[in-house]
């Protein structure tokens, strides 16, 4: 969001409230959304786009080195875009969920912290 906002795109979360105050609940409202102007949408998507690359970049699956992936906030499959912004902004926040890359490739899933880069 900071990001988005040095680039003059003005935006605001959804939800954020319930999340923090129970990040239990924050599967039951569908996670935390990150909401821009509709005329700004498809700048904004590019954006995250990019710094979401950037993150994958850095992950490698340690199984097959594909970068055929996607950063998920559970560790099932990744179902949308959306799970993808929220992963990513959740981590932001240190809410403390569940996160892994899962590969498309192989289908591993792994962690995408402190551990990612031991099976290297
Ligand atoms: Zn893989």
């Amino acid at each position: 969001m900071g990001r988005l906002e040095e680039d003059g795109i003005r935006c605001w979360l959804k939800d954020e409230n319930t999340v923090t105050i129970d990040p239990i609940l924050t599967n039951a409202v569908g996670g935390i959304k990150l909401m821009v102007e509709s005329l700004e949408a498809e700048r904004a998507a590019g954006i995250l786009r990019v710094l979401i690359n950037q993150d994958r970049a850095m992950h490698p699956c340690p199984n097959c080195a594909s970068l055929n992936i996607e950063f998920v906030s559970t560790p099932r499959k990744a179902s949308n875009w959306a799970s993808v912004i929220i992963g990513f902004f959740v981590t932001s926040y240190a809410i403390p969920v569940d996160k892994v890359f899962h590969c498309f490739n192989c289908g591993h899933e792994y962690g995408g912290g402190e551990n990612s880069d031991k099976d290297k």
